[in-house]
């Protein structure tokens, strides 16, 4: 990053365990709060985003034609349960916001055991665990409760009430912009519309929200924008609203599922060559940790929407363990137990490496390209003796040099040479400052 030492971390150890334990506490405030499409448990959570990152509050009316969608109504709940002939409760959405299907019509009647199971759903493979279902077009009624209370019921009749309103009114997205030295932006989305789920929609919230502090202090030669959206049609409006600047985007990352102890997950740009593909693959390659890079495909989170053939922004995925990939996935027991703040912690420096390189990442001109300048007369060669960082520095300047004919950015150096991107970066700098090197021209 412009600035900095490319070389030293920009946080200690105990920096990164502040940010850790910081993000995981904003997610033990957020987790309860019942998050859809729209309503009032989105709007309180962009209200705690905004308190921690000062983003701005979109509001996008229903029935607000965006594309092929539609924004739906907004969904407010306030109660639900299911009481037995006895009248106690045997679900209750006050135990649980995920008892209650996302988007369900209000409803309120006394029913069969029969006529209500089609309206209950359970996970017979984890009897414990609730599933997560939303049924956001079209319109219906669901409970979801752990299997082995299903199998508890008896035959009988059963009251059931789901208080809750569909109607016109807004949908949310949170935006924060932060200016560069140039007018290019780099793209940071994560969704925010589902309920207490912790790895599959809080972690990447509170990345994304820490990055941003973060960024805010450092600085940026690129614009930095992030996006907290409700999934799918979130994306759609702000690309909608910002059709006439996406050239700008030079780089972007969804974040998604970032809490979990499972190796880093990159998903391709639709472009699979775009800077933020490169960079991501070199970050994480730079790290001893394994690491799994996942072709693009149309399917998954947001990048479904920024890379569609209108778009095809250069925009990736960054996950831990994917969705689907992990059994907690969509259910209960993706809780508060099941992400720690130290793989929070290792996520946040993971995207804070991407981002380092793709600040970075610059074509540079050798001004004196006949023959190997004099190193040594200009103290950059064999002064130090022999240690391991020294033959790195000393590597990196004969690379950065050889290579530097404006046909190959620093990126392409790094790739081709093995030495860390920190490393040719910093050659760069020092060959720049001794005039044996210029950036060229955008
Ligand atoms: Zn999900």
């Amino acid at each position: 990053m412009a600035g900095s030492s490319a070389r030293q971390p920009e946080r200690g150890v105990a920096g990164a365990e502040d940010a850790g334990a910081e993000m995981y506490r904003w997610i033990e405030e957020l987790y309860p709060l019942c998050r859809s499409l729209t309503g009032a448990g989105q709007r309180r959570t962009l209200e705690i985003l905004r308190r921690l990152t000062g983003l701005a509050i979109q509001e996008v009316p229903s029935g607000t034609q965006i594309f092929d969608w539609t924004v739906p109504r907004e969904w407010n709940i306030r109660d639900a349960y299911i009481k037995d002939a006895r009248g106690r409760k045997i679900v209750d959405f006050a135990d649980s916001n995920l008892h209650v299907m996302g988007y369900s019509a209000p409803v309120s009647r006394r029913l069969s055991l029969a006529e209500l199971k089609p309206h209950l759903f359970t996970l017979p493979e984890h009897p414990d665990w609730i599933p997560y279902r939303t049924s956001y077009y079209r319109e219906d009624w669901a409970f979801c409760l752990s299997h082995r209370r299903l199998l508890e019921l008896e035959e009988g009749d059963y009251e059931v009430c789901i208080d809750a309103a569909l109607a016109d009114g807004k949908m949310c997205y949170g935006e924060l912009a932060l200016s560069g030295e140039r007018a290019e932006e780099i793209l940071i989305s994560c969704h925010i519309c589902h309920p207490s789920l912790a790895n599959d929609n809080l972690s990447g919230i509170a990345v994304a929200a820490m990055l941003a502090r973060q960024l805010s202090r450092s600085p940026r030669r690129f614009g930095y924008r992030f996006l907290f959206a409700p999934g799918q049609i979130g994306s759609l409006a702000w690309l909608s609203r910002n059709e006439d600047c996406l050239a700008r985007v030079r780089a972007g990352l969804v974040l998604a599922c970032l809490g979990d102890g499972g190796a880093f997950t990159y998903k391709k740009s639709r472009r699979g060559d775009a800077l933020t593909d490169r960079a991501a693959r070199r970050a994480l390659a730079e790290t001893a940790a394994p690491f799994h890079t996942l072709e693009f495909s149309p399917f998954g989170y947001d990048e479904r929407q920024f890379c569609s053939p209108g778009f095809n922004l250069p925009v990736g995925c960054l996950m831990r363990t994917p969705h689907g990939g992990f059994p907690e996935y969509h259910t209960s027991a993706d809780n508060l137990d099941f992400i720690r703040p130290e793989y929070l912690a290792e996520s946040l420096e993971r995207c804070r490496a991407i981002l380092r390189i793709v600040e970075g990442e610059r074509t540079m001109i050798n001004l004196n390209p006949k023959g190997e300048p004099q190193l040594g007369k200009r103290g950059l060669y064999g002064s130090v003796g022999g240690g391991a960082g020294g033959r790195e520095r000393e590597m990196s300047f004969l690379w950065v040099l050889n290579l530097s004919d404006g046909a190959h950015g620093l990126l392409d150096i790094a790739e081709r040479s093995g030495l860390p991107f920190a490393a040719v970066e910093s050659a760069a700098r020092e060959l720049e400052r001794h005039g044996l090197l210029q950036e060229r021209a955008c």
